[in-house]
């Protein structure tokens, strides 16, 4: 017996699909006209399913359960990246909409309500998770004030224009019991592998780093190599290190990349004078990531002054890495067993919501198969089948959940 309505969810989840269409994708980034209509919009649904619902200060979309003294939050965002899929986000709020509406209707709130969330500019429009870091009382008001979109507007210009008010939305140590995300993968792995639901384990954390090699410029055709000091040839020796050595130095997970490189002044004809490149790494273990640095620090210093050329590396970005909480991991193993869906244990290298909620308080990400491995572009789709499936499997953990102190 299906613990949720699959035809309510999924109407739903197209209903929300249209604010913001833009071909099979959407189109919301934060504090856009859709984005607004949408979470006025949700804020109806939720007030139809009988939560109490509310716009906050920052534009966190909140669902309470009435008449619980313990609730799950479960969410995630409905703002996407500009030209993006109609589920990064959207589906895992949606998934929380449709569970406290049926256990409303089941008569199971009052045992364990959820509270659900929609976290305002989870993509970065203006600010990374700029929702669930304020419901964690995790954002000063002076890196809010700060925050702006390349254009220039900042977030209290974007929330005046917005006309919300009222108190943020704080996580309630006495009441919020766990925090419960379903996304889409957005990779291939599931796929790849014929199953149908991933536990997460964690959340990497990134570290990333500019490269900067600076030589000298001068003629390309009568300078002898040997006179050069040529600031490319640095910097492209210690990108494929980092192509060939971290293999051997990180974990099964560990993942990098040198995402931008330049060369100046950029001509054929000249020796480059400056050479730059932003190089990152990521893994759920802080000791990979220690180990990693420490080696890719010690071929920075040993590349410096070699050929003449400069060499230096500044971090420009660092996140830790966020477990799950094992118990809700096998919770998640629990419910695919019991529903007989074939399942795995995977890490999630992507940011989410969970990574800010999972520090500071028992959290869990349930991922679903991307079609393709597709995302962050209107392509990003999923089997209807596996999207009710994951609603099911995340009610499943509720219900688990209620008979559980974490
Ligand atoms: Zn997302």
């Amino acid at each position: 017996m299906s613990r949720i309505n699959a035809g309510r969810l999924m109407a739903d989840l197209r209903a929300l699909a249209r604010f913001g269409a833009c071909g099979t994708g959407v189109d919301r980034v934060s504090f856009s006209a859709p984005d607004i209509e949408a979470r006025q919009w949700l804020v109806e649904r939720m007030q139809s399913a009988g939560l109490q619902a509310r716009i906050d200060r920052v534009g966190n979309v909140a669902g309470v359960t009435p008449g619980a003294s313990r609730a799950v939050v479960i969410g995630s965002h409905t703002d996407t990246v500009p030209r993006g899929g109609w589920l990064d986000g959207a589906m895992g709020v949606i998934y929380g909409l449709e569970i406290a509406r049926s256990r409303i209707e089941q008569g199971r709130a009052a045992t364990l309500g959820v509270d659900v969330a929609s976290f305002q500019d989870e993509e970065g429009t203006y600010l990374s998770c700029l929702g669930s870091r304020a419901f964690c009382a995790d954002l000063p008001e002076s890196e809010l004030a700060a925050a702006r979109t390349p254009g220039g507007e900042t977030v209290p210009q974007a929330i005046e224009r917005a006309g919300y008010g009222g108190a943020v939305w704080l996580r309630d140590p006495a009441r919020h019991v766990a925090y419960l995300e379903a996304h889409i993968e957005q990779g291939p792995r599931l796929e790849a592998a014929a199953l149908r639901l991933g536990a997460v384990t964690g959340i990497v954390g990134i570290r990333r780093f500019r490269v900067i090699c600076k030589g000298q410029a001068d003629h390309a055709g009568t300078t002898p190599i040997n006179l050069r000091r040529d600031a490319a040839r640095s910097l492209i020796g210690l990108a494929h290190w980092v192509h060939e050595a971290i293999a051997g130095l990180g974990g099964p997970d560990t993942v990098w990349n040198v995402g931008v490189m330049s060369v100046l002044p950029g001509a054929a004809n000249v020796v480059p004078a400056e050479a730059s490149m932003v190089v990152e790494f990521r893994d759920t273990e802080l000791a990979v990531l220690d180990r990693v640095e420490a080696a890719f620090r010690a071929q920075i210093a040993a590349a410096d002054g070699r050929g003449g050329v400069v060499v230096s590396a500044q971090p420009i970005a660092r996140s830790t890495p966020t477990l799950m909480d094992p118990r809700l991991v096998a919770m998640i193993d629990g419910v695919a067993g019991a529903l007989s869906v074939p399942s795995m244990r995977m890490v999630s290298g992507a940011g989410h919501d969970a990574m800010i909620v999972g520090r500071v308080m028992p959290a869990a990400m349930l991922f679903i198969p991307s079609i393709g491995g597709r995302s962050h572009d209107i392509v990003e789709n999923t089997d209807e089948a596996d999207i009710v499936l994951g609603c099911e499997a995340l009610a499943g953990v509720v219900e688990r959940l209620e008979t559980v102190a974490l």
